[in-house]
């Protein structure tokens, strides 16, 4: 069983060509015609995105992040700068992926039940706001 990352909302799998598919905007615009595809680096812990040449991701600022199938926002429940994915292990073992919504910020929780693998440099930002036991 290879590793797997779906939306919560539809249960699409995510991943396509090893990269992770979203559609994002900026979380200030409310125009659906400023989304754009994002592709994103599946590895947990790296955070290389992949946008076309004419959008421009600016550091430091938040993006939205959207299922490309059922077009519901992945957010966090956790936290509002943080969106949330579907993991599955190499078991088959299902986690909640949480990971920071600003653009250059690296920080990313997976999570299963009340404990909590913490990955990215920027990952203590957030932990005090996730009441769980840090595994990692
Ligand atoms: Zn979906």
């Amino acid at each position: 069983m290879k590793t797997n990352y779906s939306c919560p909302h539809c249960n699409s799998p995510l991943l396509l060509e090893n990269k992770l598919i979203f559609t994002a905007r900026h979380a200030l615009s409310d125009s659906i015609s400023e989304g754009f595809l994002l592709l994103m680096n599946p590895e947990i812990g790296h955070y290389e995105i992949v946008v076309h040449p004419d959008v421009e991701v600016i550091e430091g600022e938040k993006y939205e992040f959207y299922c490309p199938v059922c077009h519901h926002k992945l957010h966090s429940d956790l936290n509002e700068n943080l969106a949330m994915i579907q993991y599955y292990d190499e078991n088959d073992k299902l986690f909640e992926l949480h990971f920071s919504k600003i653009s250059g910020q690296k920080s990313t929780y997976k999570i299963m039940g009340r404990s909590v693998e913490t990955f990215g440099i920027d990952a203590p930002h957030y932990l005090d706001f996730i009441s769980l036991i840090d595994l990692s």
